[in-house]
């Protein structure tokens, strides 16, 4: 996460749930940005103890190294690569062609004749086909502009008229990516789909969106998305609202954001770096339409564009599109000159210390001393660094920062000086890299230490070089994820936009940034003749005898919060005093009209503007994925299921599950700590540096988790909510290499599994320092995931545990387990190897074991003896005893979980007290009984509900940054939530008007099949993301795991395609009679304090 390529927007933040499959597994997804400042490439669930990631370059699937077994992604993409005859077409000519053959891609960069606009076509094998267009933005100062500007275009065009087309483009279509993002430098516009007529419909909304949106002649929308003054009556008090202005206040919020924003301007005190492109909310109400239209008109132009496609689909229909938009325009040779990022010279002759307040809240002289936050950053280039330089930068990144025992960060957790790391090391996506480091969680005393070891540890290294093994098991994680390129559900297009945008933006070569095979080659033939040199070399010139460096220092301030609200009610006075009764009559006005636009309907012919799908174009099949399921395989009492699909490019992916219910109840909230230090300590004669190093040598990630299912009990009718006594619970060890290494893949998982080092205090106690921080900044940060599992635990078994484990209840244990890892070691490692006796039972576990795999056919052929061999090995008696029937009998955590839940979860309503600015508001309560059969037409009428009356009224009048509903067929329970949301009551009054809204709905429905077919479109783009190989043998898995059947699946889906008004009508009939319903909110003292003259009151509890 570092703070450079914090992206600073994306539209469609706040939704609930992963793409991806079977509704019955929705999680809560963060709901924050697409990417959460990072390199948002790669990254998959599986890469092991790896903070910062994936690695920052591309690379192609082909020869040499890792023994050459990753293999090109399939041979048609190779053969797409070459035999791709030139598209040309006689408005555009052509620049440049190459081919990727890393990514099978055949390249064609055009120029616009007329317009200028330059166009980057990649012809690939992928059907998840991917738009973009990028401007480069770079802003002068912190009003936010280029940021309020990516809001706003996207409210309506000139021909698609309606008031919010993105939201009807996420209402109904079967994208797989729509969203927007403004960063320090530019702003990119992205749509991708698997459905190609869907594809091209993206295309155009979003085309004449930047090109000719209603925001710039229009200023309502500049002040409903950006910011305005409200007042409804005269004597109240003046307000701010606006989208970016509250999700702007939310950012700002978090102490790791300002450190973050503080760390970038000091670093850049001379150029476009040096201001925050996503506003400042203490500086966005300086931003007048004027400017704001200005802006647009300066920078949204084709001759200021890039545009971008990726995917199988054809090429010169994306030049004829295209041609469409940019005809209308004449080239303006200025426009490109204009919005070059100038460099920020390396000009600090000392390095530079800052320090500024974070908000933290006033506990009186209870709990524990509020603590200090550092980080120290350096400026590594001020020139074009070369393709090796980058590369080299990338494993130095890893080798130094990669995982948790990785020098410099293994230094500075196991120093004790604080409690997490913050500053990801490199951040390279801007044309100028950075590097930061620092902790959190800091006592004053220790602040300056925590540099000097920064320093002192980089000193060590380029001295002393990195050891062999070291090297090898970075350069291996970096190449397998160059060459793996898995990027889960995110587009593979977008990442390839990405990884071209980070040359092509500033003007250098497009192409040249995908290819990594030259560079890894020159990189490796330096370490073969002079091992670490390269690495300690970069060390010194980048870090150590760089120094426009700075070390930025966050201290807790007590009255912050209270004064930044004075101060804006000061401000809001001080204008209120300055204007007469007619301009306040015209704020008033103004106010009334605003609210007027927001809640009036679309007319039915501004509707029908907007471009869709027919309901004869939606797959009328679910999608299945293969499986074989073996129970007893060779007779070792080990059932193996396999997912063989058509090419996983000589990967395979292993999962071994392992019966976890025998662990006694008490000890329940223990198992994540368990799973941490499965992952952590180091196992058996390795310690946790020298296993880390083996598994990043040989494999492309381990990771250890624990998983709750809910299955189907036998004989219950399926579809019906279940009591939630029955489901089944793993400890999973996860992991991926290529096929030639499964055996040491198979003996990483026997080793963690039996021998990982419980014993280690230091590092245990370490890892629950930064496990609480981190906890922390997610009641923090996601209070809308934190406030759905309160509210799940208490109407559901399997809430209950899951809030146990990771909600805001697990904030507690975490503190309590430090304090025994610290004072009554002995018995915390009494309990944790009780657990482990527990699930290796010698008599039972392996009736519990179940190895996952997924790979092709080539895949299984090579693993079949390592599998074999692997089962034979594995603890326990192959002639072992049963596990109880899960699917029978009630989990026996069940009984206990449901006499806690009464007094542990009550259904009374709940405020989380943080120190904030925002707030996160949510209600549920049980939509069916258990027992009552829930059809496919819940999903869809949840998913109207939350992308139509939730975004309507929590976002676009409230000013929230997101507002949405959540609802699991499996147990019936249904939730409204909210996200950096400036209200708290009004909100709840919102969630209170929801039913009479959807009855209103049900019944225009009845004359307007349009709305339904919509609603249906959107609900089955949910159900059929675009997924990596690993995640159909996962999903699939999943699904046979609970017993599923496929015609239920399929019932499903169907119910979902036949949805009819009178559906609408019952849900929200269920809604108005929706069981014991509860709240739980995430907040600060003061908008609690508020609520309550408003009537709301809660059973309020100080979190941090
Ligand atoms: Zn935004």
């Amino acid at each position: 996460m570092a703070f450079l390529a914090h992206i600073v927007s994306s539209l469609g933040g706040g939704s609930v749930g992963g793409r991806g499959g079977a509704t019955a597994f929705r999680a809560v997804a963060s709901g924050a940005a697409v990417f959460r400042g990072g390199r948002p490439f790669g990254a998959s669930a599986s890469s092991p103890a790896s903070s910062s990631g994936a690695a920052a370059r591309f690379v192609r699937p082909s020869t040499t190294c890792l023994g050459s077994t990753i293999e090109a992604s399939s041979a048609s993409s190779s053969r797409t690569a070459e035999a791709t005859a030139v598209v040309e077409h006689p408005s555009f000519e052509v620049v440049r062609t190459d081919t990727v053959p890393e990514y099978g891609a055949a390249c064609t960069l055009y120029r616009h004749k007329k317009s200028g606009a330059e166009l980057l076509s990649l012809a690939t094998d992928d059907d998840n086909k991917c738009f973009g267009i990028t401007f480069r933005t770079p802003p002068r100062d912190s009003t936010g502009v280029p940021h309020i500007l990516e809001h706003s275009v996207l409210c309506g065009s000139r021909k698609y008229t309606t008031k919010d087309p993105f939201v009807q483009l996420l209402q109904g279509s079967l994208q797989t990516f729509l969203n927007a993002f403004t960063y320090p430098d530019r702003t990119c516009y992205v749509v991708a789909s698997q459905n190609t007529k869907d594809f091209y419909n993206l295309i155009n909304v979003y085309s004449d969106a930047v090109f000719h949106p209603r925001a710039v002649s229009d200023p309502m929308v500049h002040a409903q998305e950006g910011w305005h003054l409200e007042l409804e009556k005269m004597d109240d008090p003046l307000t701010y609202k606006g989208v970016v202005y509250n999700e702007m206040k939310g950012v700002y919020s978090s102490p790791d954001s300002l450190l973050q924003r503080e760390a970038q301007q000091s670093i850049f005190p001379d150029n476009a770096y040096g201001v925050d492109s996503g506003g400042d909310p203490a500086v966005i109400p300086d931003l007048s339409f004027e400017q704001f239209a200005e802006f647009h008109s300066k920078y949204y132009h084709p001759a200021n564009s890039r545009i971008f496609f990726a995917g199988d689909d054809d090429v010169s229909r994306r030049l004829e599109i295209m041609d469409e938009y940019l005809s209308d325009f004449e080239d303006s040779p200025e426009s490109k000159p204009g919005s070059i990022i100038e460099w920020q010279k390396k000009r600090y002759v000392d390095p530079v210390r800052v320090r500024y307040p974070y908000p933290v809240s006033d506990k009186g002289d209870e709990g524990e001393p509020d603590t200090h936050l550092t980080m120290t950053n350096w400026l590594l280039n001020d020139r074009p660094m070369t393709a090796t330089e980058e590369i080299t930068l990338t494993v130095l990144d890893h080798l130094l920062t990669g995982t948790t025992s990785s020098i410099l960060r293994k230094t500075l957790m196991e120093s004790g000086l604080g409690d997490a790391i913050t500053g990801g090391g490199l951040s390279d996506e801007l044309m100028q890299a950075t590097f930061s480091m620092g902790l959190k969680g800091v006592r004053p005393e220790n602040v300056d230490k925590v540099e000097e070891l920064v320093m002192d540890t980089l000193r060590k290294v380029a001295e002393e070089g990195f050891p062999e093994d070291a090297l090898a098991a970075s350069m291996n994680t970096v190449e397998f994820q160059l060459r793996e390129f898995n990027t889960g559900s995110f587009p593979k297009g977008l990442s390839l936009m990405l990884g071209s945008m980070s040359k092509w933006v500033y003007d250098r070569d497009p192409t040249e940034a995908l290819k990594f095979e030259e560079p890894l080659a020159e990189l490796k033939a330096s370490i073969a003749g002079d091992g670490s040199k390269v690495f300690q070399d970069m060390i010194r010139e980048f870090l150590l005898e760089n120094t426009h460096r700075t070390t930025v220092e966050m201290y807790p301030s007590k009255s912050l919060e209270e004064e930044q609200l004075t101060e804006e009610k000061e401000r809001l006075a001080k204008i209120k005093a300055s204007l007469n009764e007619e301009d306040l009559q015209g704020i008033i006005d103004k106010t009334i009209a605003l609210k007027k636009i927001q809640a009036a309907e679309d007319p039915p012919e501004a509707r029908a503007t907007i471009p869709s799908l027919d309901l004869s174009d939606l797959k009328r099949e679910v999608t299945e994925y293969p499986i074989r399921v073996s129970e007893n395989e060779s007779n070792t009492g080990v059932t193996v299921v396999r997912h063989e699909l058509g090419s996983t490019s000589g990967i395979v992916y292993a999962s071994m599950a392992v019966d976890v219910s025998g662990i006694s109840f008490e000890d329940v909230p223990l198992l994540p700590l368990l799973t941490h230090i499965m992952m952590e300590t180091g196992a058996g004669e390795y310690d946790s540096v020298a296993l880390s190093r083996r598994i990043g040598m040989h494999t492309g990630g381990v990771s250890v988790s624990s998983m709750i299912v809910g299955v189907n009990q036998e004989g219950a009718a399926e579809g019906a909510v279940t009591g939630g006594e029955h489901f089944i619970t793993k400890l999973m060890i996860t992991g991926k290499s290529t096929s030639d290494k499964t055996d040491e893949l198979f003996s990483i998982f026997d080793l963690i599994l039996r021998d990982a080092r419980l014993d280690s205090q230091a590092k245990i106690i370490e890892m629950l320092r930064e496990d609480k921080s981190d906890k922390e900044s997610t009641i923090q940060g996601s209070g809308h995931s934190i406030a759905n599992a309160r509210i799940r635990s208490r109407y559901s078994v399997i809430g209950y545990i899951n809030e146990k484990m990771s909600g805001v209840s697990s904030l507690d244990t975490v503190k309590e387990l430090l304090d025994q890892a610290k004072n009554d070691f002995p018995a915390l490692l009494a309990r944790l190897e009780k657990m482990r006796n527990t699930i290796l039972d010698q008599s039972t576990c392996r009736d519990g074991m179940i190895l996952d795999l997924t790979g092709d056919a080539a895949v299984f052929e090579k693993i079949e003896s390592s599998v074999q061999n692997f089962l034979t090995k594995l603890p326990g008696d192959s002639q072992g005893s049963k596990l109880q029937n899960f699917y029978s009998k009630p989990h026996p955590w069940a009984v206990q979980a449901k006499e806690e839940m009464a007094t542990s979860a009550p259904l009374v309503d709940e405020g989380f007290i943080v120190p904030t600015q925002v707030s996160y508001v949510g209600k549920g309560g049980r939509l069916y009984n258990v027992g009552e059969i829930v059809s496919g037409t819940s999903s869809v009428v949840s998913r109207f509900l939350g992308t139509g009356y939730m975004w309507d009224n929590v976002r676009v009048i409230g000013g929230a940054y997101g507002g949405f509903c959540q609802f699991q067929p499996r147990d019936g329970i249904f939730s409204f939530l909210s996200y950096r949301d400036p209200n708290l009551a009004g909100t709840i009054d919102v969630y209170d008007g929801a039913c009479k809204a959807l009855l209103a709905s049900a019944k225009d429905m009845e004359t307007d099949p349009d709305a339904l077919a919509t609603a249906i479109i959107g609900a089955i783009g949910d159900m059929d993301g675009a997924l990596s190989p690993n995640q159909k043998g996962s999903l699939q898995f999943k699904r046979w795991l609970t017993r599923e059947s496929p015609e239920q699946r399929q019932k499903f889906r169907d119910e979902v395609l036949n949805t009819k008004p009178s559906d609408f009508k019952e849900f929200a009939e269920r809604l108005k009679a929706l069981k014991d319903p509860s709240l739980a909110v995430v907040s600060s003292r003061a908008a609690f304090e508020d609520a309550s003259k408003a009537g709301k009151t809660f059973t309020l509890k100080d979190i941090m």
